[in-house]
This record gives C-alpha cells, structure tokens and sequence, in this order.
C-alpha cells in the first residue's frame, strides 16, 4: 500500500477503520496453497481470515456484539485516529467503533474477495445500501451517470429519481448492445458532463440479456484518458456471481452484489457487497464509514456460514435449472423459456456468454401461452415452488413481474423488456430435480 490518498468526505468523519484489521491480528499466517497448489475458494471459505486459538478455540467465529473497542493504550488509540484519518499512511491497525467495521464483517470481506481474487470487499446492510454507498461516493451534482438498460428498479429509481433531484443526469443503453452503441452512448455522455461511472446490470432482470462488459472497458478506455476523468466501470452482479460469472476478470472495476440472493442462499437475511482493488473501495469505504451502512455482526455471521455451501448450491440449483428448463422448452403449454442455457448459437449474446460465464445460471423466464389468467392458474397451483419474489435461495420460487415486481413499470416499457402478462419468473433452488418437474407438470395441468 503505496498510496493512502484520503477522500474530500474523509475530513470530518470521527474515525474510519482500515480492511483487515482484524484478518490481521486474528489469523495466523493464511494458508492460501499447499505444495504449490493454490487452494480453491470453496476450501477458503471454511477457515480464511479467522484463527480459533485468538477466541478460545471456538470452531466458528463468535459474533462479536459490541458498539465499540478498547484500544490496548492511550497511545494505540491515537495512532488508529492517526490511520484513521489519513494524518498517517497506510490506516488505522485495530478496531475503533462498529459503525466502521468489526471482526465478522472483516472475515466475511476477507472470504466475499476470494471468490473474485478482489483486493478487497465490503458489506452492507442491503444491496441497494451497498449501490446507494457507492453512488454517494462516486457521484457529483451535474455529472453524468452511463448505465446498461434495464436496471433493478430500486437501482433506476435512485438514479433517475433520487440523484436527479441532486443535478445528476444519465444515459443509458440496452444490456445486450453492440459495441458501437455502447461508444456512441458514451461519446454523448462526455460532451454532457463528466462521467462519474458507468453502471451494468448483467443479465439483465427479466431479459436476461447479458452486457459486453468488454467492449464497455475497450470503449471507455478508448474514450477517457487515464486518471481521474476515467469513469470506473461498476456491475452488479448478483445474478450469476460470484460463481458464474467474475466481471473484475474482464474490464470492470467494481462488482456489487446483492448478498440476500444467491450469496446467503437461504432467503433468510438481507445484505450487500462491493468488491474491487484498494484504490477503488477506498472512497466507498469511508463514505460508508459516513453514513453507517455497513452490515450487522449477526447477518455477517449468517453470510459466513452461508458461503460455505456457495459452491455446492448454486452447482446444484445450475443442474436443477438445465434439467427443468429443458423439460418446459417442449411442454406444449409453454411458448418459450428464457434462459441463459438456450442462447442461440453464434449470436452476438452466445459469444458473450462464452467470453464472460461459467454457467447459465438458475433464474429463468417461463413465456406460457396466454396471458394472465394462464399464468395466475399456473403460480396458485405450485406446490412445491413457493410464490414469492427474490432468488438464489434453496428453495425454489415463482413471481409473476407484470403483476409484481414491475407493477408499476409503463406499458411501453414493459413491451420493450418483454414483460408480458404471460411471463412467470422462476428461481430454482436445491431440491430434488424430479420433484420439481412433478410440481410444474400438475400446475401446468392446472393452467
Ligand atoms: C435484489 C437485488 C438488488 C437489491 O438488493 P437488496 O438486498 O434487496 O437490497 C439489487 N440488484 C439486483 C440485481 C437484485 O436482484
């Protein structure tokens, strides 16, 4: 750590913690290889970042309940403030308050970084707190945001919206765009303003298109000299990673993440994440220090003992969705399944696929023939797939987006998106793949 340049907003905070700080103090030497075999994240997961002997030998991180810490001396105490505050490089050495970090948010940042090799990680109380973070920090009145179409509409609303009230304007193009029209969008927006980031969403929810993370970092890097009138290019990517897809491998500078979906797997807490290098989380980590959006001891603790079985879920419920979908594809009361499994060969979205993914995912648009009724008869005759929205859990969802989720999205739009009445959103979780097919096969009877 050369450069420990400290952010405009860090000035008046009262105290930031540095990463690591307890990675640090509290794991022995980490064991990342053996015999010059680099360990596999699905490995790191149970032990990275945590020592037993440092809390009496207990097998799992305790959850450490506490607002605050004590520093060892007086001394100690100032040279944190000292880190803390920029006054001296290279941050702060131990912990300082909660609202900055604590021992099982540093463990989880520590084990969310291994899947992508990041630098670094960070974690919210929500997505959306972790997208908000990271647009407070990036963001200027008068810039111009540059984002792939369409968003989360949480995510959209806070641009358009919530940031527009703030002077900020946007441009965007749709998700599965060539690479000229992802560079004339963003020759258009540098001669609005200055960029502040340019935002993906990939795949796209409910298209599913998926965006040429490429071309966008060729285009912006063509674009914008280096420095700091260089956009950072931002993804969220919560719906094939960390697993399936790892977009800081091709041109992206940040990865966020909804962890309340496939990360914690269990639909049983909320939470968010950004990943990165140094230089970049730094400036989302003291804005976060700011305003307190980091995530709870208890949901952290949650998250940990999910990312244990991150591979051995999404693994399954990927095989469970190929079995499923290939089933439905032929059902004659199906119109069509929209699923990254079934991209068209040598499409412009199939190359995607090949350069960016691993795996087509377990979330899928079902298309059944006929509108609303169809798919209401469909939904209130699941039996084993609950009716609900979210994904990435264990268990398998269904939701109907005209009527739900995008509710309030204009008919226009939702044309555009191809959100019909007939669409039915599935998430596919780690049941037996069979008696899912048995559940779809009696709803669709019932269709
Ligand atoms: C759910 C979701 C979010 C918001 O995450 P929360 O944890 O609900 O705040 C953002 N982006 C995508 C793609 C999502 O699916």
């Amino acid at each position: 750590m050369t450069d420990h340049k400290v952010p405009e907003t860090e000035a008046d905070l009262s105290g930031a913690a540095p990463p690591h700080t307890i990675a640090r103090r509290h794991a022995k030497p980490d064991i990342r290889e053996i015999g010059g075999r680099r360990l596999k994240p699905a490995t790191l997961m149970m032990g990275h970042g945590y020592d037993p002997a440092l809390s009496e030998g207990s097998l799992k991180p305790p959850i450490f309940l506490t607002s605050t810490f004590v520093f060892e001396s007086a001394a100690a105490g100032k040279r944190h403030f000292e880190g803390v505050t920029g006054k001296r490089p290279g941050g702060a050495e131990g912990l300082v308050y909660s609202r900055f970090n604590g021992p099982d948010q540093e463990i989880l940042e520590d084990r969310l970084a291994v899947w992508e090799a990041a630098e670094e990680a960070l974690s919210f109380s929500s997505g959306m707190s972790a997208i908000a973070t990271l647009l407070l920090a990036l963001v200027q009145p008068g810039d111009v945001i540059v984002h792939s179409a369409p968003l989360y509409a949480a995510t959209e609303t806070l641009i358009a919206r919530v940031l527009g009230r703030f002077g900020v304007q946007w441009l965007d193009f749709p998700a599965g765009a060539d690479a000229a029209r992802i560079a004339e969008v963003l020759d258009r927006a540098k001669a609005q303003g200055r960029v502040a980031l340019v935002y993906l969403e990939s795949p796209a929810n409910p298209t599913n298109q998926l965006v040429d993370i490429q071309a966008v970092a060729a285009a912006r890097d063509r674009l914008f000299a280096d420095g700091d009138a260089k956009p950072p290019i931002v993804i969220d990517n919560t719906f094939l990673g960390p697993l399936w897809q790892q977009p800081l491998r091709h041109g992206a500078d940040m990865v966020v993440y909804s962890l309340t979906k496939y990360a914690g797997g269990h639909s049983d807490l909320v939470a968010g994440g950004v990943t990165g290098a140094k230089a970049a989380i730094d400036p989302i980590r003291a804005m976060r220090n700011t305003i307190g959006t980091i995530l709870d001891p208890h949901s952290s603790w949650m998250l940990l003992r999910s990312l244990e079985t991150l591979e051995l879920r999404m693994t399954r419920a990927g095989e469970n969705a190929a079995k499923v979908c290939a089933w439905l594809r032929d059902h004659p009361k199906v119109e069509r399944v929209g699923y990254l499994g079934f991209l068209q060969e040598g499409s412009r979205q199939a190359d995607i696929h090949r350069r960016h993914c691993s795996g087509a995912g377990s979330t899928f648009s079902l298309y059944l023939k006929g509108g609303e009724a169809e798919a209401f008869r469909f939904l209130d005759a699941l039996k084993v797939a609950k009716l609900a929205v979210s994904l990435g859990g264990t268990e398998t969802l269904a939701s109907h987006p005209a009527g739900m989720t995008h509710l309030s999205v204009a008919p226009p739009r939702k044309r555009e998106l191809d959100i019909g009445d007939n669409l039915v959103r599935i998430s596919i979780g780690v049941e037996d793949a069979d008696d899912l097919l048995a559940d779809f096969e009696q709803a669709l009877e019932a269709v």
